[in-house]
């Protein structure tokens, strides 16, 4: 069956200004420099890259969270940035965010009842009853009891958080989530708890996630596909197990052989030298300051995309 285009993001620029230059002048910090990607309806889609490159403001302006400079974002066909104010409500109710840090993003002052009541609320006419009703549907849904209900957050721990976090995400029965490294501020023996409850989502609720995070072994469990992102530009795109076993771009090779689990012979990172500043993007391919595979051209001349199913945005493959 065709796949079908739940979210298209066309030639995608997001700049932030600074004042912060040298004598107290302007920089402006590139982002995100000209992404385009299709995001299919159902699947768990995942942004890779080191801290930096990008990929939580990418998340961030697809909702709008975050001004965009220029391009186009398609959510079941229409353009998000032209919509009106009640268009643009209706789309936040479908596509909701689930942050890194659940000890910041829940309000310690409200009991969860309040957190997980406030977007029903806010977004729809529906009964008291009607309100108490989804809200124990969505904490089960998590796999919490309705006794907690009557809690503040510090009363749970860290995985408990994320999983009441997800539960108010879940209240306006979304088609979309922007999960942005969900597990990563968690302990790890409880990490798997909530990659699994993820994935428990995206199976019986068909809900699609688009997940954002650094860590390769979330993603080779997790995502269908996944983008790599590099300085604001997604440098290779595929299937999660064609990147895993047959990364192309340098830049994927690095990341992948600098996660010990994943590559068991090589002990030794890749990446040489730091991510260059956004503020001061690299002439060509962005990536030739670092690649251990440059060549003269890459220092001038910007590589396209190549490929079909499994794309990269390097000279070697042209
Ligand atoms: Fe390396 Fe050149 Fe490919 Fe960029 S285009 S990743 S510098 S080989």
């Amino acid at each position: 069956m065709p796949k079908q285009t739940l979210l298209k993001i066309n030639n995608l620029y997001v700049e932030y200004h600074s004042k912060k230059g040298v004598l107290g002048g302007k920089i402006t910090i590139h982002a995100v420099n000209g992404v385009s990607l299709d995001i299919y309806k159902g699947e768990i889609i995942a942004i890779a890259g080191e801290s930096g490159c990008g990929k939580s403001t990418l998340a961030k302006s697809l909702i709008q969270l975050e001004p965009v400079k220029s391009g186009e974002i398609f959510f079941e066909g229409e353009n998000t940035l032209n919509l009106n104010k009640n268009a643009l409500k209706n789309f936040r109710k479908k596509a909701q965010m689930v942050f890194q840090n659940p000890y910041a993003s829940l309000n310690p002052k409200m009991k969860i009842i309040d957190i997980l009541k406030e977007p029903l609320e806010i977004n729809t006419d529906y009964t008291i009853e009607k309100i108490y009703e989804t809200v124990k549907e969505k904490i089960k849904l998590v796999g919490l009891d309705e006794s907690c209900l009557e809690l503040y957050p510090h009363e749970f721990s860290g995985g408990q958080r994320q999983r009441i976090a997800i539960a108010r995400a879940l209240m306006l029965n979304p088609e979309f989530i922007l999960a942005d490294e969900p597990v990563s501020a968690l302990d790890v023996s409880i990490q798997a708890q909530v990659i699994n409850l993820i994935k428990e989502l995206n199976q019986k609720l068909g809900i699609t996630f688009l997940l954002i995070t650094h860590d390769m072994s979330v993603i080779k469990y997790l995502a269908d596909r996944v983008a790599v992102m590099y300085l604001g530009e997604i440098v290779e795109t595929g299937k999660t197990e064609d990147i895993f076993a047959s990364p192309l771009h340098p830049y994927t090779k690095a990341l992948l052989n600098s996660v010990p689990q994943i590559n068991k012979t090589s002990k030794k990172s890749l990446l040489k030298g730091d991510l260059p500043s956004p503020a001061d993007l690299p002439e060509g391919c962005k990536f030739h300051t670092r690649c251990p595979h440059v060549m003269e051209k890459c220092k001038t001349c910007t590589p396209l995309e190549c490929g079909a199913s499994h794309k990269v945005r390097c000279f070697l493959y042209e």
